[in-house]
């Protein structure tokens, strides 16, 4: 483990003897309590267990395989059938809704705990090892999910059934949802959950370990990203239409023309710079860490009234520039129908991330502006695929500051497994199905607890794995934390 100050004078040996005695848990070097060897071995039989069932939207896959495994392995620990729900839209993709109930009656609301179950598609063919067996190979455990995320759907499983074990009761009550159809299919059970059953995920917060995490660099511990905040994805479908005619008689009015200098005043356009309470405490931080021209134009966007030129300049950089703004971005065109004609349709996908706070139709009506051509077509894309005259008007809520009940103990307990390590919300460019509750203005917090070399990503991708000593330090994590947020 790490190598800090012992927290006592009482020797280690002495200090197992008498944890074991009152059935605490073992205390690290550190203080920390460390899982024992049989917690380790059934946190590994459940990432294992999780890992062998395929969990992805294709015909080989099937969710509610692995959400009936957790179910028995719940039931069988002695969590009452009532706080134990399997239910979903659709008989393979069954969600698990566990709740280890507050000792007394709450004062505060839940706490959810969201990790989703299933899986992108993996070919045995693009791999070195099967992608469904879970290989422990060189310091690493290999298979589908291993980084994305069935390492935290097992550490959190595995959490509860040891909280339950040793007899804890919570404060209030926490919750954990393994869902459905997050990378994909018809069926998000994230978004199922909060639209239906409401009553059964309804928490104060949401922690979801599906983003966030450690990252390393040549094992070294540079910085732990907590997502606070995402931005919300959204498709437009710009089209000009024309009454075409023949090549060899061009006229001034031409659809692709129309269309293509729509979207180069798009290319010159940049929404407004905007900060919030998480995007403002992230580039505090960072002015902390930058150096030279960089870390003055931070500080100067930082200030009252933030300066302009400074935000300009930052700009240049796309990560800075989509954390100041909703950006959008011409991603495909199609347009005309023959080599000889001239066209009579030319269209164009834009592609959003709207920052919290604004609607998709708030968008949709800037680009109109922007293109500032009536004759020109602005249409909403949904996830499905649909078209619509007119995009959603909801929004996902505009941040709180991070909340200290959070932070505090996230901070703590990760600087006890990374000592040093600065802990630092985003935003989040990508989506997660955080989302849905922040549409239902609840906020959710993203980490993995995970530490990750840099350059070894690899969710989604071919070989997935993860390190052995990321998974310990992930479960003990958890453990800690959960017992610090059940603890308000
Ligand atoms: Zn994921």
């Amino acid at each position: 483990m790490l190598h800090m100050p012992v927290p006592t004078l009482v020797p280690r040996l002495a200090a197992s003897a008498l944890a074991a005695c009152l059935a605490l848990p073992l205390l690290a070097e550190d203080g920390l309590p460390t899982a024992s060897a049989a917690d380790r071995a059934e946190a590994r039989a459940i990432f294992k267990q999780l890992i062998e069932i395929n969990t992805t939207d294709t015909p080989k896959g099937n969710v509610t395989t692995a959400t009936v495994a957790m179910q028995k392995r719940f039931l069988d620990a002695g969590f009452a059938a009532d706080d134990v729900h399997l239910l979903g839209p659709d008989p393979r993709k069954q969600n698990l809704v566990v709740r280890m109930r507050a000792a007394g009656s709450p004062n505060e609301k839940p706490v959810l705990f969201l990790c989703h179950i299933d899986v992108v598609e993996a070919l045995r063919s693009d791999w070195h090892t099967d992608p469904f067996e879970f290989v422990e190979k060189d310091g690493y455990y290999y298979g589908r999910g291993t980084q994305d995320m069935k390492d935290s759907d097992a550490a959190l499983v595995e959490t509860f059934l040891r909280l339950h074990r040793e007899g804890y009761k919570p404060q209030r009550d926490l919750i954990l949802a393994l869902t459905a159809d997050e990378e994909g299919g018809r069926f998000n059970g994230a978004q199922w959950l909060v639209d239906q059953h409401r009553d059964l995920v309804d928490a104060a917060y949401v922690i979801n370990p599906d983003s966030g995490g450690v990252e390393l660099d040549h094992g070294r511990p540079v910085v732990a990203d907590v997502e606070a905040t995402e931005k919300v994805y959204s498709d437009f479908q710009v089209t000009a239409v024309n009454r075409g005619g023949h090549s060899s008689l061009p006229r001034p009015d031409n659809a692709i023309y129309e269309l293509t200098l729509a979207l180069n005043k798009l290319a010159a356009y940049s929404f407004p710079f905007e900060l919030n309470e998480v995007t403002r405490t992230y580039f505090r931080s960072l002015a902390g860490r930058e150096t030279g021209p960089i870390r003055a134009d931070i500080k100067a966007i930082l200030a009252t009234p933030p300066s302009p030129e400074a935000a300009a300049r930052l700009s240049a950089e796309p990560s800075f520039n989509s954390n100041f703004r909703t950006t959008c971005v011409a991603t495909r065109l199609n347009a005309g129908h023959a080599n000889n004609a001239l066209p009579q349709t030319a269209q164009a996908n834009v592609n959003c991330r709207i920052f919290p706070g604004h609607s998709p139709e708030e968008i949709r009506r800037q680009l109109v502006a922007v293109f500032g051509d009536p004759k020109l077509t602005v249409k909403y894309v949904s996830d499905e695929g649909v078209v619509s005259d007119t995009a959603p008007a909801r929004k996902a809520i505009a941040p709180p500051a991070p909340i200290k009940e959070v932070f505090e103990p996230l901070t703590r307990i990760t600087q006890q497994l990374w000592p040093g390590t600065p802990v630092t919300p985003v935003m989040e460019n990508g989506a997660t199905d955080s989302i849905y509750f922040s549409w239902a203005g609840i906020p959710s917090y993203g980490y993995s607890a995970i530490a990750l070399e840099r350059d070894d990503e690899r969710a989604h991708g071919q070989d997935e794995r993860l390190p052995v000593d990321s998974y310990w330090k992930s479960l003990d994590f958890f453990y800690s934390f959960a017992r610090a947020l059940g603890s308000k």
